[in-house]
C-alpha cells in the first residue's frame, strides 16, 4: 500500500520534515510555515514586517541613488 505517498502533507521550509497539512508551526523547528506551493513545500507565511521593512530599505535606496546623481 502506498497510502503514505497519497496522504496529504506538507514539507517544513526551513527542515523539511512532513507536516500535515493544518499545521501552522512546524513540529521540529519550531518555525512558522504556511500553506504548501506547487512542490508540496510549506512555505514561509506572508510577514507583513519583513514586507514593510523591504519596500522601505528599497524607496530608501532609491531615494539615495536619486540624491546622488541629482545634486
Ligand atoms: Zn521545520
Amino acid at each position: 500500500m502506498a497510502a503514505e505517498f497519497q496522504e496529504p502533507s506538507k514539507k517544513c521550509w526551513n527542515c523539511f520534515v512532513r507536516l500535515p497539512l493544518d499545521v501552522t508551526v512546524c513540529y521540529a523547528c519550531k518555525k512558522k510555515v504556511g500553506d504548501q506551493n506547487d512542490h508540496g513545500i510549506a512555505e514561509k507565511p506572508f510577514d507583513l514586517l519583513g514586507y514593510i521593512l523591504a519596500i522601505g530599505s528599497m524607496a530608501g535606496f532609491s531615494y539615495y541613488m536619486w540624491w546622488l546623481f541629482n545634486k
